[in-house]
């Protein structure tokens, strides 16, 4: 009867299965021709002090024009990138471009950039930063990399090796969506991070969720302690940037501060509102 089913099952799939084929067969040639052609561009999301309400610099976040699928989200495409060994080549052009663009920032502005798990098994990625780095122009010390904690489940001595190159450079180092991963307080402790950003889903919490509220809580202090500087993602309310401040979160970013933008957009924001004379958001 099982067998049967399976039949079935598989006989009623088969075409729907072979339509999600061939798109995903469009997609990787549509990937592969944008990495190669620079389609894939960087847009910015303000970065800003929570105390101050200045604003500190940008994440880039990569976005894909796609002429037939309008915007292509990154969760789709960067884990397309990295299964098509495209992740190295579609990042290296990304943070050129933005490096290149950051260099026209006000000097106190940092630029961060996502890498990819997979990149911190990629020998290579240190030379390339590096090359990227001297291309433009850019000073090393207003880099800042984000790595994901699933980054450092695989080769964790790797991941080290890897991480400590990048820190002779002189970037700085964020550990990005700080709570969704596996032995958090063991990378923190032998890792060389500077920041943790603590993920948005626990951000988003603490409005109506105690324990999301004692959760962060808890990861600024541990942050504190161990002097790192902390960041809050996924900022949609006044209230929520109340509650942070209070307890003593140094960087906020989310929609309440601004979405992602486009290069063009950054240069007029820049324009109308001077860097350090940025509203403050109120307090709850
Ligand atoms: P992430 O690094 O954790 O970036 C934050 C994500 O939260 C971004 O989604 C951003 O648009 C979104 N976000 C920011 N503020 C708010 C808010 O107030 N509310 C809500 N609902 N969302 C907010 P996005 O741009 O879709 O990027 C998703 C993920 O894709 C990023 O998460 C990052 O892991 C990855 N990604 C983006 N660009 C790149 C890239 O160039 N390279 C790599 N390797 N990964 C990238
Ligand atoms: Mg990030
Ligand atoms: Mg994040
Ligand atoms: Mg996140």
């Amino acid at each position: 009867r099982a067998k049967l089913d399976g039949r079935r099952c598989v006989r009623i799939f088969e075409p729907e299965m072979d339509v999600e084929m061939r798109s995903r067969v469009l997609l990787e040639r549509d990937l592969r021709q944008a990495v190669a052609q620079d389609v894939v561009v960087p847009h910015y999301q303000p970065l800003v002090d929570l105390r101050t309400g200045a604003l500190v610099g940008f994440e880039m976040l990569a976005r894909w024009p796609h002429p037939t699928r309008g915007m292509v989200p990154p969760d789709v495409f960067i884990p397309l990138a990295e299964d098509l060994g495209l992740i190295g080549a579609l990042t290296e052009g990304l943070m050129r471009q933005a490096c290149r663009e950051a260099t026209s920032w006000p000097h106190a502005l940092t630029l961060a950039c996502n890498l990819s798990p997979v990149q911190l098994c990629d020998p290579g990625l240190p030379g390339a930063i590096r090359a990227v780095l001297n291309e433009t122009g850019l000073l090393p010390s207003r880099l800042e990399l984000e790595v994901t904690e699933s980054a450092l489940v695989g080769d964790l001595a790797l991941a080290r090796a890897s991480l400590g190159q990048l820190k002779v450079l002189g970037v700085r180092l964020a550990i990005d969506d700080f709570g969704t991963g596996y032995s958090s307080l063991r990378h923190l402790q032998s890792l060389p991070f500077d920041k943790i950003k603590i993920d948005r889903g626990f951000v988003a919490g603490m409005a109506d969720n105690i324990d999301s509220g004692k959760i962060v809580s808890a990861v600024v202090g541990l942050g504190r302690s161990l002097g790192l500087v902390t960041v809050a993602e996924g900022i949609e309310t006044e209230t929520i940037a109340g509650l942070l401040r209070d307890l003593g979160c140094d960087i906020g970013q989310g929609w309440l501060f601004g979405r992602p933008v486009s290069a063009d957009q950054i240069v007029t924001i820049l324009s109308e509102e001077p860097v350090e004379h940025r509203a403050v958001p109120a307090a709850a």
